[in-house]
C-alpha cells in the first residue's frame, strides 16, 4: 500500500514503552546512539550490496558506498545519511513503527522485570541487546527520517517525537538510501550541559570510539575560517575502516582487541580471551576469535545467534556461519576472513565447501587448544569460563562420541570432596586416587553442603576416597556417555554396590534370618525396588536407597521429569545399615512375630525415609506423615 497524503499512526505499544524509556532516559551513555545509528547504515549498504550481486540493476550507479554526518547548527540538527538499501513505505511501517525484533523484545521485558534495577544493570542490558533506531531518542526531541529503496520511484517521510504517535508520507526523493534528522535535545547543544553534538569534533571522536572498524568511510565535512573570512571546507574520513584482522598480532595493543569485540560484537564487557591467527597455506585466512566474559542470557535458546562473521579480502559476506565451530563452542564469538570464500556464498553451498570443512577443522582445535592451555596456566580464568560455559563442554560429550569426545575430557573440571573451590580436572583426581582404588567416584545432588550430609558419602568420608560432586544436571548425562576416563570407570556413589568389603561379621552369624527377613520386607516393597540389602557403605544412618548399577539413576531421572520427558523410573534398591539399631528392632520384630503387619507397615516407612533423604516425595504424604505421628504417639 502506498498513500498518497499523510497517515498519522499509532506505535505499537511495545514500540512506545521501548520509546518512553529512551525519552526518560535511563542510561547515563546516550552517545551510543550513534554507534546505533552507523551500525543501521552500515548494515543497510552491507544488504544493497549483497542484492547486487545477483542483481546489478539495483545500484543503478550509485556504488561509492558511504556514510555521510552533517550537522545543522542553526537548526540544531544532526544528520545522518546512507546510501544503502532503504526501505519502502511498507518497510517503513514494518520496520520502525514496530519491534519486530526479538532482541529488543527481550530487551524490554528484561528491563521492567528489574525496573528497580540500578542504572548499572541498564547499562549491561543495552550492550546486550542494543535497541538500535529509539536510540536516537535519547538525544532527539524529534526524529525524521526519510527514505527510498532500490527501484522506487518516491521515498517516504517518517516523522516522530515519540509522543505515541508517527507521521508518514510519501515524498520526492532523489537517490536510494536513508537520511535520519534528529532534532536535538537542548541537552546535547551548545548551550546544554550534555555532550554538544553541534560540535563536529565531538562527533568525529564518538566515531573513532564505537564505530572505528565500520566497514564503509563515515565521512563528515569540516569548515575552516580562513584570515581573509572565507571559509574552506575539508572532507574528513572519520573512521580507520583498516581491519583488525589483517594487522599482525604484535602491533595491535589488547586495548584495540577488546575495543574492536565490543563494538563489533555489542558486547559491553570486555572478552575474556582473544584468538587470533592467519594462517598461510592449504587454505588461507584470518582469524579473530573471542571468548566473551559472560554467556549471553539467551545461549541455550533457539533464537541464540550463534556462528561466526565471514568476510572475503575484507568483504562482508554473512553473519552468524554456524558451520565453522561446533554447537558446544556456539559462544565463540569473531571472524574468519578467506579469499576463498565466494561472496556469493549461500548457506546451501556451505554446507559441504571443503575450504570451509578444512578451516572448521582449525578452529575447533584452535579454541581447544586456548582453552587446555588456560587451564594449564590460569586456574581462576578458566574457572570464571567454565562457570559461563562449562555446561556447553559437557553438553558437548554428551552429545558425541570417540575421537570427539576425548578432545574435551580433559577440559573437564568438578568440584569435589577434596577440595570444591578449586575445582579438579579427571587427571587431577586421578593422580590423587588410593594405591587399590580402581573407580572414580562421583555423587550427585544439589550443593556442597546437601552432599556431603548424604547417608552413601559415609563410608567413603570415613576411609578418606574423594568424590567429584556433580551439581550440573548434565554431568551424569555427561559422565555415563563419557564411561571411563584412562580406562578407569566412573562410580556413583548413589549406584549398585561400592565394593568396599566391610562387611560386619556380627551380621554373617545369623545369616538365614537375616537373608530372610530381608526378603520379607522386599516383597512389601515388590512394586518399589528391585532389591533390599544390607549396606556396605552407611555408618550412622539407618538405610538408603541406591540406583542400579545400569541405565537410569534416581537423579537422572529427575532431571528427565523437569524436562518432561518420561523415559522410565530408575530402578531402586534399598541399603539397610547393618550396625544400626534400627536393624536390630526389624529383626527383633522378625524373630518375634515373623513376618507381621507391623514389618509390612515398617518397611514401608524404610522406603519413604530413603527416598525423603533423596529428593522425592513419599507416594502418600498424608499416610507418611499419620504411622510417622502414630509411631511418636506409642514411643514410650
Ligand atoms: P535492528 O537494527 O537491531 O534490527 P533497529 O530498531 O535499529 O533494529 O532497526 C529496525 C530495522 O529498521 C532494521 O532491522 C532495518 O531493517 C531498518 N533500518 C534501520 N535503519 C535503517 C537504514 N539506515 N537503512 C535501511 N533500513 C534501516
Amino acid at each position: 500500500m502506498t498513500a498518497q497524503e499523510a497517515e498519522e499512526k499509532k506505535f505499537q505499544t511495545e514500540t512506545q514503552k521501548m520509546l518512553d524509556l529512551m525519552i526518560n532516559s535511563i542510561y547515563t551513555n546516550q552517545e551510543i546512539f550513534l554507534r546505533e545509528l552507523i551500525a543501521n547504515a552500515s548494515d543497510a549498504i552491507d544488504k544493497v550490496k549483497f542484492q547486487s550481486l545477483t542483481d546489478s540493476d539495483i545500484l543503478a550507479g550509485n556504488s561509492d558506498f558511504e556514510i555521510w554526518l552533517d550537522i545543522d547548527k542553526a537548526n540544531n540538527e544532526f544528520i545522518i545519511e546512507d546510501n544503502g538499501i532503504g526501505m519502502t513505505y511498507n518497510e517503513v511501517i514494518e520496520n520502525i513503527g514496530t519491534i519486530a525484533q526479538s532482541g529488543s523484545q527481550e530487551f524490554l521485558q528484561k528491563l521492567q522485570e528489574q525496573q528497580a534495577a540500578a542504572e548499572d544493570d541498564a547499562l549491561d542490558l543495552i550492550g546486550q541487546f542494543g535497541v538500535g533506531f529509539y536510540s536516537s531518542f535519547m538525544v532527539a526531541n524529534k526524529v525524521t527520517l526519510i527514505t527510498r529503496a532500490p527501484k522506487q520511484d518516491k521515498g517516504v517521510k517518517w516523522e516522530s517525537t515519540g509522543d505515541g504517535t508517527y507521521r508518514i508520507e510519501e515524498v520526492d526523493k532523489p537517490e536510494r538510501g536513508t537520511i535520519i534528522k534528529l532534532q536535538l535535545r537542548n541537552e546535547f547543544t551548545s548551550d546544554g550541559e550534555g555532550m554538544d553534538l553541534t560540535n563536529r569534533q565531538n562527533i568525529q571522536r564518538l566515531v573513532q570510539k564505537h564505530s572505528n572498524y565500520v566497514q564503509y568511510p563515515i565521512k563528515m565535512k569540516f569548515y575552516e575560517e580562513g584570515d581573509e573570512g572565507e571559509t574552506t571546507e575539508e572532507i574528513r574520513t572519520l573512521n580507520d575502516m583498516r581491519p583488525l584482522w589483517v594487522r599482525n598480532k604484535g602491533d595491535i595493543e589488547e586495548e584495540e582487541y577488546n575495543e574492536f569485540y565490543k563494538e563489533v560484537f555489542n558486547d559491553w564487557t570486555e572478552p575474556l580471551e582473544v584468538v587470533h591467527s592467519k594462517v598461510e597455506g592449504l587454505v588461507k585466512y584470518s582469524t579473530l576469535l573471542f571468548i566473551p566474559q559472560q554467556a549471553p542470557s539467551n545461549i541455550f535458546s533457539e533464537d541464540f545467534d550463534q556462528g561466526l562473521r565471514l568476510y572475503s579480502k575484507n568483504n562482508f559476506v554473512m553473519d552468524n556461519c554456524s558451520k565453522l565451530l561446533p554447537d558446544y563452542l556456539r559462544f565463540v564469538r569473531g571472524l574468519v576472513d578467506s579469499p576463498d570464500f565466494n561472496l556469493n556464498l549461500s548457506r546451501q553451498v556451505l554446507q559441504d565447501d571443503k575450504q570451509l570443512k578444512i578451516i572448521s577443522k582449525n578452529l575447533k582445535k584452535k579454541v581447544l587448544k586456548r582453552l587446555k592451555n588456560m587451564l594449564a596456566d590460569d586456574r581462576e580464568k578458566y574457572k570464571k569460563f567454565w562457570r559461563e560455559f562449562g555446561q556447553l563442554i559437557k553438553g558437548g560429550i554428551n552429545m558425541n562420541y570417540g575421537k570427539e569426545q576425548e578432545e574435551l575430557v580433559d577440559l573437564l573440571v568438578f568440584p569435589s570432596s577434596h577440595s570444591d573451590s578449586e575445582m579438579t580436572t579427571l587427571a587431577e583426581y586421578v593422580e590423587r586416587m588410593e594405591e587399590d582404588q580402581d573407580v572414580i567416584y562421583y555423587v550427585t545432588g544439589e550443593d556442597e553442603t546437601t552432599v556431603e550430609k548424604l547417608p552413601q558419602m559415609e563410608l567413603l568420608q570415613e576411609k578418606g576416597l574423594e568424590v567429584l560432586y556433580f551439581f550440573d544436571e548434565i554431568d551424569e548425562f555427561a559422565i555415563n556417555s563419557l564411561r571411563e576416563y584412562d580406562d578407569i570407570e566412573f562410580k556413583s556413589v548413589l549406584r549398585g554396590d561400592l565394593d568396599l568389603d566391610e562387611v560386619d561379621e556380627s551380621v554373617e552369624a545369623d545369616e538365614d534370618e537375616v537373608e530372610e527377613l530381608l526378603e520379607d520386607i522386599k516383597d512389601h516393597l515388590a512394586d518399589k525396588v528391585t532389591d533390599v540389602r544390607l549396606s556396605k557403605r552407611l555408618k550412622s544412618s539407618a538405610v538408603c536407597l541406591v540406583s542400579g548399577d545400569a541405565g537410569l539413576s534416581m537423579s537422572m531421572e529427575k532431571v528427565l521429569e523437569k524436562m518432561d520427558q518420561n523415559m522410565g523410573q530408575a530402578q531402586r534398591i534399598l541399603e539397610i545399615n547393618p550396625q544400626h539399631d534400627l536393624f536390630s528392632k526389624l529383626k527383633k520384630i522378625h524373630v518375634t512375630e515373623g513376618n507381621s503387619d507391623r514389618l509390612a507397615e515398617y518397611s514401608k516407612l524404610l522406603y519413604s525415609l530413603a527416598s525423603l533423604v533423596e529428593g522425592f516425595t513419599p507416594e502418600d504424604p498424608v499416610e507418611f506423615s499419620d504411622k510417622i505421628t502414630n509411631l511418636m504417639v506409642e514411643a514410650k
